[in-house]
């Protein structure tokens, strides 16, 4: 019986796509204290461990964070952990029991009693044939599937595999690891007799909006992979099951596949135009361009809401002011009721949302959402009216001035910072500079002009998208030109503009040729 107080989950990530981690794996890695991750593993599944987890990346080759942990120091870091009552989260790529020494892992600890459970994850084979699209297996020509490790198919390998019953498999051979000795198996499986006309798929990333898919035949393979300097991971799947691989190529179908955008609102605000684009086959960077906090000084807006019942109207120009301004309500020991007597008007429909959050409907929404439209629409019914306006520290005056000028009167408070970032990543400034991003959203003025700042010319290296004609303007004004501008002022008015300008028809669908990077 295990004795240790800790224990140890060893869990399956799957082949790189966050989605297809298990609910099991998740809530597992939820409660975890040290994190133990092959470098194959997606990091952004990461985001799943607990706040203050202990996550320790095990590189190969000098990739990964951390450093490099041999094969026996993972097993004496598992064992150490559970011991001292850790729960520990051993992530591995694809499933943890194809090929991924779990065998050695579990031996490690039994020995030392500790309990542990193995949460099963999507190999990458399963990931390929789903991604790439054609099943495994087929009623008409493929009645099994074998999985093979390409690493004991080379001549330097003392334990070579006998492929020559693999040769007469009535089914579809699957090779994780075979890339370096492709050419070796290819060769022997032909001379066992095994057709060289049989067709091939080579599946790199899959599952991942960088995945690559080639086909080709059995006598073919090793010139397409010197052709096109394939490297791991990928996998190589041999069968006629491959030539099912037809009209379902959904995932390369999708609109903008092979396309990498980067988004550059604050983090907190990434999420809706984030999901948009990957689900629209889009890789998706981050590089925040503004930062948001509270204001400096709340002594205005607390003063404001002394006297909130004076105002008729309180005005949102931003979901942030939404937030910041209902989250000091609380302070002062307010509640909504606290807003009965004013009527509240928002920029736009994510300003809206942000108040449907607190349970709060916009009387007041123009159909065009900027400023200009705003005034419009508050002053068309309204006498001096006096209206508090919610605002960022810095943002444009032109609401308050035609307000003012048309007799209202207004007062207006600071209720959010808003701050330039000024370090870029730098992952992300080299795939800038390389010429790998395809899209920059541009989402606000204040994050246009940001972006000339963390950026400056390598501007140029990608198309840039705007959310409105003024966020255009002011990129134009310093000379980068808008290759979209939105005409719905929101994530998705942005989205489509992207859609609309991409060429679409012209692209490869099947075959992306762009080189990428290890
Ligand atoms: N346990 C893993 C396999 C680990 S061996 C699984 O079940 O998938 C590592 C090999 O898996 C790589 O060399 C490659 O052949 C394959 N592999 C892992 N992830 C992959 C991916 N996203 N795309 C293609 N092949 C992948």
């Amino acid at each position: 019986m295990p004795t240790a107080a800790g224990k140890c989950y060893l869990i399956g990530a799957g082949p790189g796509d966050p989605g297809l981690l298990t609910l099991r794996g998740r809530e597992r890695l939820r409660v975890a204290d040290l994190v133990l991750y092959d470098y194959l593993v997606n990091p952004q599944i990461l985001k799943f461990a607990k706040p203050g987890a202990e996550l320790v990346c095990l590189g190969r080759h000098g990739r990964g964070h951390g450093r490099l942990l041999d094969q026996e120091e993972v097993h004496r870091r598992m064992v150490a952990a559970a011991r001292a009552g850790q729960v520990v989260a051993r992530l591995k790529g694809g499933d943890p029991a194809i090929f991924g020494r779990t065998a050695e892992e579990i031996a490690a600890l039994e020995e030392a009693r500790i309990s542990y459970e193995v949460i099963p994850g999507v190999s990458a084979a399963q990931a390929a044939s789903a991604y790439a699209g054609f099943p495994l297996t087929n009623r008409a020509s493929a009645a099994g599937v074998a999985f093979i490790t390409g690493q004991l198919c080379s001549d330097k390998q003392d334990a070579s595999l006998d492929l020559e019953p693999l040769a007469r498999f009535p089914g579809t051979l699957v090779f994780y690891m075979g890339v370096s000795s492709a050419a070796e198996w290819a060769a022997e499986l032909i001379s066992h007799g095994k057709p060289s006309e049989t067709p091939v798929a080579v599946v790199r990333h899959a599952s991942l909006p960088q995945q690559q898919v080639h086909t080709t035949t059995l006598q073919e393979l090793p010139r397409l992979i010197q052709s096109i300097n394939l490297r791991p991971p990928a996998i190589i799947i041999v069968g006629d099951a491959v030539a099912a691989r037809g009209s379902m190529d959904w995932f390369a179908a999708r609109p903008l596949f092979g396309r990498t955008v980067l988004v550059t609102r604050p983090v907190h605000q990434a999420e809706a135009l984030a999901e948009l684009l990957a689900e629209s086959g889009a890789a998706v960077m981050f590089q925040p361009a503004i930062e948001i906090g509270p204001p400096q000084n709340w002594a205005a807006v607390d003063a404001a809401i002394e006297r909130l019942s004076q105002f008729d109207w309180l005005v949102f120009s931003s979901a942030n002011g939404v937030h910041g301004f209902l989250q000091r309500l609380g302070r002062h020991r307010l509640d909504l009721r606290a807003l009965r007597d004013a009527k509240l008007a928002v920029i736009g429909p994510a300003t809206a949302e942000a108040l449907s959050e607190y349970h709060l409907r916009a009387d007041l929404q123009p159909d065009e959402y900027v400023a200009e439209s705003l005034a419009k629409a508050l002053l068309s019914g309204a006498g001096a009216q006096r209206m508090l306006l919610l605002r960022a520290s810095r943002g444009r005056e032109v609401l308050a001035e035609e307000l003012s000028a048309a007799g209202a009167v207004v007062e207006q408070v600071i209720v959010y910072e808003s701050r330039d970032v000024t370090t870029a990543d730098a992952e992300v400034t080299a795939a800038l500079r390389e010429g790998r991003i395809d899209w920059i959203t541009v989402t606000s003025s204040a994050i246009a002009r940001a972006l000339m700042g963390l950026f400056g010319q390598d501007l140029r290296r990608a198309k840039l998208a705007a959310i409105s004609p003024l966020t255009a303007s002011v990129l134009g004004d310093a000379g980068y030109q808008a290759a979209a501008v939105a005409d719905q002022y929101t994530s998705r008015g942005l989205f489509d503009a992207i859609l609309r300008a991409e060429p679409g028809i012209a692209r490869p669908q099947r075959h992306q040729e762009r080189p990428c990077p290890e």
